[in-house]
Order: C-alpha cells, then structure tokens, then sequence
C-alpha cells in the first residue's frame, strides 16, 4: 500500500516549526506493516492544489496535516473538495460540536469558524475532542479521480495524535487487509562502532532469512535495527548478543539513562552526580526518565574551582598541585558527592571542553570520570573526545553512565 503525507505550513518550510509529523507517522505506520513511501511538505494556501493532485493520481492512501484552521490561509478543506471534485457541505454533527467547543470554554464562536463544519458530500468527518478542526476522510469510492482514500487531520499534534489513534489507524488497517504485523527491535550498544558490526556480525545477520537490518550510530552508542517477523527478530537478536553481550545497553530501545534508572530501582540504590565539565548534563539525562526521583537524589555542578572546594571537600591544595582536570580531583569529587549526598553510588566528571584550555599534557577533549560507592573501592579513569564543546559534553556523559551501568551491572 502506497501511502504519502503532505504536511502543509508555511512556518514549516520557513524552519521556525521542526516538522516532525513526517517522523511521527513513519513510526505510527510502521506499527501496522506500513511505510511513508513520500512526503512532501507545502506552504500554506493554494500550494496544496498540485501536490495533492498528483499523490492522489500516485498513491492508494494521501494523509494530509495542517490548514484546517478558521483562516484565510487554511484552505486544505476547499482545495481537498474542488481537486477531488465534491461538493461542500456543513455537516451538522461538526456544527454542532463546535458550538459546544467554545459554549464549553465561554467564548464566542465566530463565523471564521463555521467553516471548519464544511465537509465534501458524502465523505466522513473526523471527531476532534481536543480542537475546533474535526478531519475529514474520504474513502476511495468517493474519489472520482483515482482510486485514492484522503485523510485530512489537524496541525496541533495534541489534535493529531489522538485522532490517528481513534480515526485514521483503524481505517488504514481495514483499507490495507493488515493481519500479520511486522515488529521492529532496537538494540543499543555502546564502546563499539559500526565498523566492528560489519566485520563482526554483518554476514550472519544478512543469512537469516527474512530479516532486514541497519545501523545507526550516535555519540558514545550504536543502534542496530531489527525488522522482520519475531522469529527473525529472535535469530538476529542472538547473534548481535553472541558477540557483543558486553557493549549492550538495551534490547528493548532503551536508552542509556533509562537503563540506569532501570538497575538503581531493580538493586534498590540512589544514585548523585558532581559534574564539572559537562554542567548537569548528567542529571538531566538522568531526570529526564519517568521516575528517576525514587533513586536520584543530588546533582552537584561543580564548575569553578570554589565549588568543587566548598560543595565536594575536594581540598584546595590538591587541584592546585594536579589541576582541576585530574584523577585525584575526579575520585575526591566522586567520593565527595557520595559522602554529601548519602547516596549509593556517585559519578564524577571533569574535562576540558574547549576550544581553549587544552596543554600538550591535557589537550582539549581530555576529561576525567570517577565512580564511587558505599563500600567500595573508587574508580577512575581518563577519556578523549576531541569534539565541540556540545558534543564533548555529550559524550563526557556518555562515558560517565557507561561507566556507572557497567558498575551497576557487577555489583
Ligand atoms: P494547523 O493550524 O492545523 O495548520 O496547525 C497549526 C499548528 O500545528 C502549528 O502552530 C504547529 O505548531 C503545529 N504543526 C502543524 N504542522 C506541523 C508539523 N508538520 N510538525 C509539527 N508541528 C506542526
Ligand atoms: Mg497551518
């Protein structure tokens, strides 16, 4: 089944909105066996009028985002009608249900509005509970043009999002006979690259039959992607894990900080931060998963000198002699926040991001971690990103929950 997406917008196409529906419908769509097979976004106004023509003449299913709004320059209603060539015509239902949309709220409904009722004769309208645009679909009969079904769905993803779900979904899933799912699987890896996958796996991974697979790479991790059915998923999977068991963060798409969250809560530990060089990054990360406050209890960043002295006990004397970039600093500050906070386990970061501060000793992108815990003996050890300070810090992080999950995983 052929299915194409036109996201109109002009806000779009001047960057000040990231588009992100295409993104968000190439995952949906995916979930029932489908795929995207183009996407076209267009500004507002009559711009629609060729593009729709011509995925309508292409494709079996046209899904349309945008232009239902009440004005001048939300016309994917009218044009929709007149490319097709239906009538349109206020539907009661929808009148009706916009009247109750701003009775509900206490404003009054102008006349801008009521053409948001206007559906083509014979076509469904798309119940909206969370806005004034209710969508339209018009199955394929209906599209003297082409055998085509048209989706026509709000901008606002709050709007959208529920009505693919209750409307649109559905109706694909009758209009392409789906009965078998194809399932994908993430697997995420770190302290590895692409490379070792191709030379280590690529050959058996390419003999299992029926499975499709691919590689994406990002700072400090590798996915490696699985499709197929589950058997196929289940061979691949076992392949990926016979060789690279240690490197594995996730089976399940997980990420790196969600994984961590995952073992805190499963040994039962807190877990705190003192950063220097990658400012917090760490504990946003970290406060970024559902849940993290039942095991992370402080985030200490500690970027001048001062705060790793006053916040960490991290002496004076000692960055002094060695500097702040060091591997007594990293323990003292790792062994510090674990003391200051209480917590379980403790992970220390500090680095030289640059561009400028780099010496032939320490260059820029050189950082040092410190791991400690209750009970235990602290760990350090030093890493090199030479990269921008954003993407230093990214991988400084990186590094540094690597190092925690590893721990987490032998203790
Ligand atoms: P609409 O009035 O239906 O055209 O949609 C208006 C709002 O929906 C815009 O302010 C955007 O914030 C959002 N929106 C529309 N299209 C997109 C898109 N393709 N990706 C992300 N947001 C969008
Ligand atoms: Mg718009």
């Amino acid at each position: 089944m052929k299915i194409e997406v036109i996201n109109t917008g002009t806000e779009l196409l001047l960057g000040n909105t990231l588009n992100t529906h295409g993104a968000w419908f190439g995952r949906e769509l995916f979930q029932l066996g489908l795929r995207i097979s183009r996407q076209t976004t267009v500004p507002d106004g009559d711009a629609i009028r060729q593009t729709l023509e011509e995925s309508i003449s292409r494709a079996d299913a046209v899904i349309v985002t945008g232009g239902l709004g009440p004005t001048s320059d939300d016309l994917t209603r009218e044009i929709t009608a007149q490319v097709i060539g239906l009538e349109l015509i206020s539907d009661e239902s929808a009148m009706r249900s916009l009247e109750a949309f701003f009775a509900i709220r206490g404003r009054v409904m102008v006349d801008a509005n009521r053409k948001q009722a206007l559906c083509p004769v014979g076509a469904d309208i798309l119940p909206n509970p969370n806005g004034t645009a209710p969508g339209i679909y018009v199955p394929p009969r209906l599209n003297g043009r082409s055998n085509c079904a048209v989706f026509l769905l709000p901008g606002p993803p709050r709007e959208l999002y529920p009505m693919y779900h209750a409307e649109v979904a559905p109706r694909l899933r009758a209009l392409a006979g789906i009965e078998s799912i194809h399932e994908a699987l993430v697997l995420k890896f770190t302290g590895i690259g692409e490379s070792d996958f191709h030379q280590g796996i690529d050959a058996r991974l390419a003999a299992v039959p029926g499975l499709e697979y691919g590689y994406c790479a990002h700072i400090g991790e590798v996915d490696l992607r699985l499709i197929g059915s589950p058997a196929a998923i289940e061979a691949g999977r076992e392949i990926a894990l016979k060789s690279f068991a240690p490197f594995l963060i996730s089976d399940d798409g997980a990420s790196m900080e969600k994984t961590i969250v995952r073992l805190l809560k499963a040994k039962g530990m807190t877990f705190a931060t003192a950063e220097s060089c990658t400012g917090g990054l760490i504990a946003n990360r970290i406060t970024n998963v559902p849940g993290s406050s039942e095991v992370f209890t402080h985030g200490f960043v500690t970027y001048a000198n001062e705060a790793k002295t006053g916040m960490l006990g991290v002496p004076a004397a000692e960055i002094k002699a060695h500097g702040a970039v060091s591997e007594v600093v990293a323990r003292d500050m790792a062994e510090g926040a674990l003391r200051e906070s209480g917590a379980c386990i403790a992970v220390s970061v500090t680095g030289i991001a640059g561009p400028g501060g780099g010496s032939e000793e320490k260059p820029v992108g050189t950082a040092w971690i410190g791991v400690a815990t209750k009970g235990g003996l602290t760990e350090t050890f030093r890493i090199f990103h030479p990269r921008n300070r954003k993407d230093f810090k990214l991988a400084a992080s990186q590094s540094a929950l690597e190092a925690v999950r590893r721990k987490l995983k032998a203790i």
